[in-house]
């Protein structure tokens, strides 16, 4: 009995071996709880099965015990816990598992280290060491050199994540195979998979231990399993501020294409799919037309030869606080693309409806994106999807397996094919805000106006935004063609004149054009009386570019590249969570 309890421990710190930190005696552990008769206690895990040629995807749930094993769990709606938390329940057990019938939350999963970094995002820190991993075949038919020749494509899982993750996301691969192992998709979260699948491995004198992560391709004759593609769910957030975050070690893809094998690791790392509703800026699952996979601009749904979309980049931590700027206030905004790394707003957040408790649980999410690597995506894309920062979940709609949520928006049309907008596209959200795309070129320049004026913009970390533009890697500094800093934003944080705390809106055409200096910033005047924070930039906005374009060609040689300009930065107090 001890020695069968050993085993499962054991096994459920190969499923889970990131995530437990030791396999204590399950004997001296009850799950049971004091005061809670009734209830069995762990944390609350999914996974995502795919089935993509049917459109659809199934979420399974687990209790993952303090020994590690896993207790099938089945729920007849959301469930009212974030996968990660730590969670009693109650229900009846059958033969697929325990029918929940109540949750408690003991301790919800952590939720910080979304925006809080403040350094550079032109040359990020890189994390290290690599995720080691491993692409293993089971299928007879996919052959070693098959495997080798895979992972060098651009479109394989380590490039696919370096260059979303602007050179920061880095994993090393080893491949083997083909292995045989039964054609058996038993087991929770169809662990038999990966069991018999490490124990082959084993037993072909390779040492497993070493793997963080392994990616099994099973092959169309892997018929037990009718998916094509399973994928553990991580936690977002997965903070990479010097972290790795919480992820899972398997994956199985019945093929090799890049919207499957980085779709089932993004699980693994938290991240879910993005989901389409035709003619509808207020989506959800149960709209006319949903589709699971509903975007061909990001792998985690439909799209091949693409990278991450910035929600996606957002989940990731892949953005410094002031890349996300959320806007309440009317103007001119300039943002980089995400396709290169930048100092500066990237992304603009839109709040886009008020919540059953008022408090925006949902923004758009305005990306431009321009051709980099295998993405030849050009042009701007609206997502719709949670406040990550406030967990995003709560108000998650129960039908769709995902939450929180995520959708493409096509505000002016109806397929989502064509929404990827062109500059001089303009549209008003159900909320009244008119956005138009004044101009695309080294950034995308939008003309926002609200009916009522809401909050200045502030960045994701909760701080001001100081009205600078973003400055990216290989800007020629011709920034922008609106210029001038939008109404509402704080110029010199901690400096502001005087008598201040209204919209300053310093007018327009002051800046956005820049192009001037060139050298380590101009700064060092600090303005404004009274400062505190001592902003050593002044607002005035303007960039010092680069004087030239350097070709910026590929993120995993960017290490390489002189960095250039400078861009001027206060230190803040606050650099890391
Ligand atoms: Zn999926």
């Amino acid at each position: 009995m001890r020695e069968a309890s050993r085993i499962a421990c054991l096994s459920g710190a190969i499923v889970f071996g990131l995530l437990l930190s030791s396999c204590s005696d399950p004997a001296a552990e009850a799950d049971t709880v004091a005061g809670e008769p009734g209830a069995i206690r762990g944390i609350l895990r999914s996974g995502t099965a795919d089935y993509f040629d049917e459109e659809r995807s199934e979420k399974v749930y687990a209790l993952q015990r303090k020994d590690g094993s896993l207790l099938p769990l089945q729920f007849s709606g959301r469930p009212d816990a974030m996968r990660g938390s730590d969670i009693l329940v109650w229900g009846t057990q059958r033969a697929d598992g325990l029918h929940v019938e109540k949750v408690k939350v003991v301790t919800e999963v952590e939720r910080g280290g979304i925006g809080q970094q403040r350094s550079s995002l032109i040359d990020p820190p890189v994390l290290t060491p690599p995720i080691k991993a491993a692409f293993v075949s089971v299928s007879a038919t996919y052959t070693k050199a098959m495997l080798d020749a895979r992972i060098t494509r651009d479109d394989f899982i380590k490039p696919v994540m370096e260059v979303s993750s602007y050179g920061r996301w880095t994993t090393e691969w080893d491949v083997y195979g083909p292995l045989m192992i039964p054609n058996d998709c038993g087991g929770s979260f169809y662990d038999n998979i990966g069991k018999n699948g490490v124990a082959a491995m084993q037993a072909a004198g390779i040492d497993t231990s070493q793997y963080s992560q392994i990616q099994f391709l099973l092959g169309s004759s892997f018929t037990s399993c009718s998916w094509g593609g399973f994928g553990l769910d991580g936690h977002t957030p997965i903070r990479t501020d010097g972290q790795r975050g919480q992820y899972n070690p398997w994956s199985y893809v019945k093929g090799d294409g890049e919207g499957v094998m980085v779709q089932e690791i993004g699980h693994n790392w938290g991240l879910a799919h993005e989901h389409f509703c035709p003619n509808s800026q207020t989506p959800w699952p149960k709209c006319p037309g949903y589709v699971e996979y509903g975007s061909p601009f990001t792998p985690m749904a439909s799209g091949n030869n693409v990278y991450l979309n910035a929600w996606e980049r957002i989940q990731m931590n892949f953005f410094s606080g002031c890349n996300v700027l959320t806007v309440g206030t009317s103007g001119t905004y300039d943002i980089g693309s995400i396709s290169l790394p930048c100092d500066g707003p990237q992304v603009l957040r839109i709040k886009a409806d008020n919540g059953e408790t008022g408090d925006f649980q949902r923004y758009y999410y305005l990306e431009y994106r321009t051709p980099i690597g295998i993405d030849k995506t050009n042009g701007v894309l609206v997502h719709y999807s949670a406040d990550i920062k406030k967990g995003g979940w709560t108000q998650c709609d129960w039908g769709g397996p995902d939450c929180p949520e995520d959708y493409l928006i096509n505000p002016i049309g109806s397929t989502r094919q064509d929404a990827l907008f062109p500059a001089g596209t303009q549209w008003t959200t159900p909320q009244g805000v008119g956005i138009k795309i004044v101009s695309l070129g080294e950034t995308a320049t939008f003309e926002l106006s609200f009916p009522t004026p809401g909050d200045g913009p502030t960045c994701l970390d909760g701080e001001a935004w100081d009205c600078k533009a973003p400055v990216c890697k290989g800007s020629t500094g011709n920034v922008g063609t609106g210029g001038g800093a939008p109404s509402g934003c704080t110029p010199d944080a901690g400096t502001t004149d005087a008598g201040g705390g209204t919209t300053t809106d310093s007018g327009t055409g002051t800046g956005g054009s820049g192009g001037a200096g060139g050298s380590d910033g101009t700064g060092g005047a600090t303005t404004g009386a009274g400062g505190t924070a001592g902003d050593e930039s002044g607002c005035n906005c303007s960039v010092p570019g680069q004087s030239a374009s350097r070709g910026w060609a590929a993120l995993t040689a960017a290490a390489a590249l002189a960095t250039g300009a400078r861009w001027r930065r206060r230190s803040r107090a606050k650099t890391r969570s």
